[in-house]
């Protein structure tokens, strides 16, 4: 019997994209379709997205969704099918999906994504006769207010729901006085509603609305139950602590795949690693570094403190001193980029920045440099070490969250039983992230250990395959469907 399910989702590749949660809400219908899973992506109607979807039919329309005129578009993208919420008012507009071309957030972002919420409900609750879903699965705050208007303002019975937190850090935390524009019934401005410290959190209402909560690692499952990491949450994820579980991401092996890359020039697996010299030089060149010995490390990131970027600023120096070299593509906070170019300047042939977002970049990034550096504070997921293992760039990665999950750090046991695939440090602060670059340098003298950290984590199954499985028996789970 097929489960319907209903993925409300603020951003999913290859539409919009600003992170994780793009990756995995473009991935997961076909990871869960073998498993007797129809899944629907609701989106909202961003330029791109609307501009994207080619052939699209108007399958309701509610003539005030939070006081604006909206359309729901049905159309698809390859097997992947859409409902894309269409309301000119709130989502077509210049800049990104939260905020505009200077990063500033929209003032009306509780309203934009209330209205996306509240559309949700109603899809869920039938507003689309001939589409009906069995469960509702909400990613991050953005899609919160789903599960809030489908417990507390829906007509018929809530459908079991799942909230997947991708990232602790975003809460969507807004003021009371956006309560009574919601359109929600008072019982729901309460602890087990939506109030949080005063306030109105979206992540909050979901997840308290929530059947179960999942979040992206089962170590970060355990994490967020402390306050570091809970962000003032932890209590409730407490509380729920047998509702909360850790499903690991995949990664879309039919983009990520290093013997069939097209955004690379020379394609290898685990048997022709001597290939990815061609695509070391083309880092070289397209980031003005001389050749050298020691490890090329890349960095793709968000230049951000949660990231680590400016613990990674403090260790540049040493970083070239033990004969490394860096070829860094990301964009963030300012301070960290005038920190790169000044390091880059101190070290030309040595450090090369690229800022920006570039998705070619960031494969060739992978496919080219010996090892990738991810000093995260925290990371609930991440997929940056995933695509690491899987080109042979080998992580070299703080130990938290979704990075101590899949990196087997190369400690003498696991080097020993030949298991090892990167580098794992403990605390992100100077002496540790500077002890893990020499670890990597005197390991990359090595070639064969070096080639050995490679092949492993290039022969590690990271897809969707194991996870794609997890999810549809938590569908299954909690509809009590049987396959
Ligand atoms: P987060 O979602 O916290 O940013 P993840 O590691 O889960 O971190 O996902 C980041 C995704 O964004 C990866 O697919 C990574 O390759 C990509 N990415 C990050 N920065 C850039 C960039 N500047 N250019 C291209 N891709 C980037």
């Amino acid at each position: 019997m097929v489960t319907n399910v209903l993925s409300v989702a603020s951003e999913a590749v290859p539409l919009v994209k600003t992170g994780g949660l793009a990756d995995v809400a473009g991935a997961l219908p076909a990871a869960v379709a073998p498993h007797g899973i129809a899944m629907v992506t609701l989106l909202p109607g961003y330029p791109a997205v609307t501009a994207a979807m080619g052939r699209k039919r108007v399958v309701h329309e509610w003539p005030a969704l939070l006081g604006q005129p909206a359309r729901l578009l049905a159309g698809q993208i390859g097997a992947h099918k859409l409902l894309v919420v269409d309301c000119p008012a709130l989502f077509a507009r210049e800049g990104g999906p939260y905020g505009d071309a200077s990063g500033k957030d929209w003032p009306d972002n509780w309203r934009r994504f209330a209205a996306f919420g509240r559309a949700a409900a109603d899809i869920a609750a039938g507003a689309v006769p001939q589409m009906a879903f069995d469960l509702v699965h909400a990613h991050d705050w953005q899609a919160g207010m789903a599960l809030a208007y489908l417990r507390f303002a829906s007509e018929r019975p809530a459908l079991p729901a799942v909230m997947t937190i991708h990232n602790m850090a975003f809460q969507g935390y807004f003021d009371a006085a956006v309560f009574r524009r919601l359109g929600l019934p008072r019982a729901a401005w309460s602890v087990d509603g939506v109030e949080s410290y005063g306030g109105v959190g979206f992540l909050k209402a979901g997840m308290q609305a929530a059947d179960v909560i999942t979040t992206v690692s089962p170590t970060y499952a355990a994490e967020i139950r402390q306050p570091e990491f809970g962000m003032g949450l932890e209590g409730l994820v407490s509380v729920r602590g047998d509702r909360v579980r850790g499903i690991l991401n995949g990664i879309d092996t039919a983009l990520w795949n290093p013997e069939a890359d097209n955004a690379i020039p020379a394609r290898y697996g685990p048997r022709t690693l001597a290939r990815r010299a061609a695509n070391k030089r083309l880092v070289e060149a397209e980031f003005a570094l001389q050749p050298g010995d020691g490890p090329l490390f890349t960095v793709v990131s968000r230049l951000t403190w949660q990231k680590g970027m400016d613990v990674l600023l403090e260790v540049l120096d040493h970083l070239v001193g033990v004969g490394g070299r860096l070829a860094l593509l990301g964009s963030g906070d300012p301070a960290i980029v005038q920190g790169l170019h000044d390091a880059a300047a101190r070290h030309p042939g040595r450090i090369g920045v690229r800022i920006g977002y570039d998705e070619r970049l960031s494969h060739l990034l992978q496919a080219g440099a010996d090892a990738i550096l991810i000093p995260s504070r925290f990371e609930p997921c991440g997929l940056t070490q995933l695509y690491g293992l899987a080109y042979g760039c080998v992580p070299v990665v703080a130990r938290t969250g979704g990075l101590a999950d899949t990196v087997i750090d190369a400690n003498p046991a696991a080097l020993a039983a030949g298991v090892a695939t990167g580098i794992q440090f403990a605390g992100v602060h100077y002496h540790a992230l500077r002890a893990a670059i020499d670890r990597a340098v005197a390991l990359h003298r090595q070639p064969a250990l070096w080639q050995q950290l490679q092949r492993n984590g290039m022969k590690a199954d990271f897809s969707w395959t194991a996870s794609g499985r997890t999810y549809a028996d938590l569908y299954r789970e909690l509809t009590g469907k049987t396959a």
